[in-house]
């Protein structure tokens, strides 16, 4: 017998061209697609408006698969992380970080990440493989599971509001599944999450930075994390063959697209290496030299063992956030969430790595 398709992951193209291989009409496929993603359907059975012989069709030819849930922790502040495993025992984390109104899923890319980032957990961890566009969405699809938000909410009181791609893995190295994915989570007539609600967050892969904004629309963050490529080549590898005037010439690039776009540089604060007031003033002058509306999100850095940094002190962090903020560019500072639970984004699996 032939392998069966798993269906979770097809973008709505495919979909309608296997139906049509079934010799049934394009509104099946609009059928099938919105059990899948509207309602959340887990089988066939319950897809009650398509016909009992193309139900047994597809039961006989297709899956719908979710990740398996391994262990679910609630952190004190709400935050709750999933390690999930995929068919081959692979296995990533995803976090759901509610806030007042609204909440954000970060999802992950790759097992694993190649960049070697010094300060993540992630990168010391090589890469085994990357994400499918399915094993993408389905992360999403187990916090909406668990919140039972479905039918997919189309109003603004739902829990899953927000999708950040920050999870483990470079995204921009698995390019084609993330676009892939990312157009499922936003179809209007499935999960529904608006583009302008999803942050995507990359090291730097400049060649992928257009192609990913002109395919998806989602909003671009970059992890900047110095002001000059001395510095930055330290801490991250990749920025030996992307250096800082591309990323910034691109994110200019990006700007022209669309005028009203805001970048987000994220900007971990490491003690006595990038948080003095001159590295701020640094900031201050790459983001006029390359004109760039520039919004920065501190991040507080979550120490792991064995690493070589350490996180800044509170009262530097608001020196440097006010120094920007002269400037006129927002700089809150981020408080790291889930920290009892290693939850945050970069930090993922590392517990469960030490226990093995
Ligand atoms: N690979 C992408 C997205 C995943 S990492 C990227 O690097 O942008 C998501 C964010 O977590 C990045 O900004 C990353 O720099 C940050 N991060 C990594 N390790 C961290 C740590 N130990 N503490 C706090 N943030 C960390
Ligand atoms: Fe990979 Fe991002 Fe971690 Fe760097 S910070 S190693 S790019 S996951």
């Amino acid at each position: 017998m032939s392998e069966k398709i798993e269906l979770i992951g097809l973008s709505k193209k495919e979909l309608e061209s296997y139906l049509a291989s079934l010799g049934e009409k394009n509104f099946r496929a609009k059928q099938l697609w919105q059990w899948l993603y509207y309602q959340g359907a887990k089988s066939f059975a319950e897809m009650s408006n398509l016909s009992k012989s193309l139900r047994s069709k597809l039961e006989e030819s297709c899956t719908i698969t979710r990740p398996k849930i391994i262990t679910e922790q609630i952190s004190s502040d709400k935050t709750h992380k999933w390690l999930l495993e995929f068919s081959d025992g692979e296995r990533i984390e995803t976090v759901y970080i509610p806030e007042e109104d609204r909440g954000a899923v970060c999802i992950s890319t790759q097992v694993g990440c190649a960049m070697g980032c010094k300060f993540c957990h992630t990168g010391s961890q090589k890469i085994t493989r990357n994400l499918t566009a399915g094993e993408i969405v389905s992360q999403f699809m187990i916090a909406r599971d668990v919140y039972k938000e479905w039918p997919s909410p189309k109003d603004e009181t739902r829990h899953l509001s927000n999708v950040v791609v920050m999870g483990m893995g470079e995204p921009l190295q698995n390019l084609e599944n993330v676009v892939k994915a990312l157009n499922i989570l936003t179809d209007g007539e499935g999960i529904s999450i608006s583009k302008r609600r999803i942050t995507l967050s990359t090291s730097g892969i400049v060649p992928n930075i257009i192609p990913l904004i002109k395919e998806t629309g989602v909003k671009l963050a970059i992890s900047l994390h110095a002001p000059n490529n001395e510095k930055r080549s330290q801490i991250m590898p990749i920025n030996k063959k992307y250096p800082i005037e591309e990323i910034l010439q691109t994110c200019h690039d990006y700007q022209q697209l669309d005028g009203s776009h805001f970048v987000t540089f994220e900007y971990l604060m490491l003690k006595d290496f990038n948080d003095s007031l001159a590295d701020a003033q640094e900031l201050v002058q790459l983001m006029k030299k390359y004109k760039i509306n520039a919004k920065f999100n501190l991040i507080a850095f979550n120490p792991w063992p064995g690493c070589d940094y350490e996180p800044s002190s509170r009262n530097k962090i608001i020196a440097f956030s006010q120094e920007l903020q002269k400037n006129r560019y927002a700089a809150p500072i981020r408080v790291a969430r889930g920290q009892d639970i290693l939850a945050a984004c970069g930090q993922l699996k590392s517990k469960k790595q030490e226990n093995k």
